[in-house]
């Protein structure tokens, strides 16, 4: 298999059948082998029948379906968990991403690059409400990550299999797909597409996102950073707490022991009590981290490395 679409749907019944018909129009001439797997992320409307009915009419055609709405990070890791072509694109379903541009994409990947991203640069949606909080969002998860992308929402992006079958999403991460891929040492590219504006159905989200964002970004920002060393961060904290905290208390006894000062109405002497039990709960916090990290690599033997290929290659590394 070489191409695998994955498509996450919310109530898109309008949206489905042009979609679908668009997208068979650019893949049939490109002669490759491919599937288009939707995933019904709980639709209340019509899409799931839709989708069923081009699945029976179409073998490349695949639906997920379910129980209910988990959200788009969740159908896209589960429209993951099933693909089998060597490069995954992901699109939306509201015919705001263009299949037009998969070729575009797919050329892009076949100069080597393991994750291939879609800037709207010409964004067709309302200003205020998704292009200026957006502008703002990007800038600074390029920032904090590293990772330097114009947009991190557009859902239109081309992987290679072994990329995201190795991506652990939760909550809404997906939005820092190319940010966590990063981690593995991927080769990242950029290209514009086009986009559309929502011609039927509504958008899922609204303002409110972008607070999340910053939560997730948070996480994202420690989840590549010291997942692997939890101590480094709490403890180097801890550290720094403790011994502000011990020589503060040091100076205040000095004081009372060889000065005869009253220190009980010192605000020093809160400071520093307050201090060296924020170290020793940093330092807690920092060692019952190392465990959890062992915890989460060993138990879903996870590796704390990727590897890209082992030379000579034999069965057992593969
Ligand atoms: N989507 C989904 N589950 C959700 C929300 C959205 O599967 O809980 C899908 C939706 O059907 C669409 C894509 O994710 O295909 C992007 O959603 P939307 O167009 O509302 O986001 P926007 O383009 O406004 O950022
Ligand atoms: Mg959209």
């Amino acid at each position: 298999m070489d191409i695998s679409l994955v498509i996450p749907v919310y109530n898109e019944e309008e949206n489905l059948e042009p979609l679908y018909q668009r997208i068979k129009e650019i893949l049939e001439p490109l002669g490759k082998e491919y599937e288009i797997i939707f995933v019904d992320d709980g639709s209340q409307d019509n899409s799931s029948q839709i989708l069923d009915q081009l699945a029976l009419k179409d073998p490349h055609a695949k639906v997920i379906h379910f129980r209910r709405n988990f959200g788009q990070t969740a159908a896209l890791a589960a429209g993951f968990d099933l693909a089998q072509g060597e490069i995954v694109i992901t699109l939306d379903a509201d015919l705001q991403n263009d299949p037009a541009d998969i070729p575009k994409l797919l050329g892009k990947m076949e100069d080597g690059y393991d994750v291939v991203s879609g800037w709207r640069k010409d964004r067709k949606d309302p200003y205020l409400s998704r292009i200026l909080p957006s502008t703002v969002a990007n800038w600074l998860i390029s920032r904090v990550t590293g990772v330097e992308l114009h947009d991190y929402g557009c859902t239109l992006k081309a992987y290679r299999q072994e990329v995201v079958k190795e991506l652990n999403l939760y909550g809404e991460l997906h939005r820092f797909l190319p940010a966590l891929a990063s981690w593995m040492g991927v080769k990242i590219a950029e290209i514009p597409v086009n986009h559309h504006p929502r011609r039927f159905g509504k958008s899922k989200y609204g303002i409110t996102r972008t607070f999340r964002v910053v939560l997730d970004l948070i996480l994202v920002q420690f989840l590549l950073r010291y997942s692997t060393r939890p101590i480094r961060i709490f403890g180097g904290a801890g550290l720094i707490s403790f011994v502000v905290g011990l020589f503060l208390g040091c100076y205040l006894t000095v004081v009372k022991l060889f000065f005869h000062h009253r220190i009980g109405n010192r605000p020093l002497l809160i400071l520093s009590v307050l201090l060296i039990i924020l170290g020793i709960q940093l330092l807690s916090l920092g060692i019952l981290g190392e465990f959890l990290t062992r915890i989460y690599y060993e138990g879903q033997n996870k590796k704390p490395y990727v590897i890209k290929y082992v030379t000579p290659p034999s069965q057992e590394n593969r």
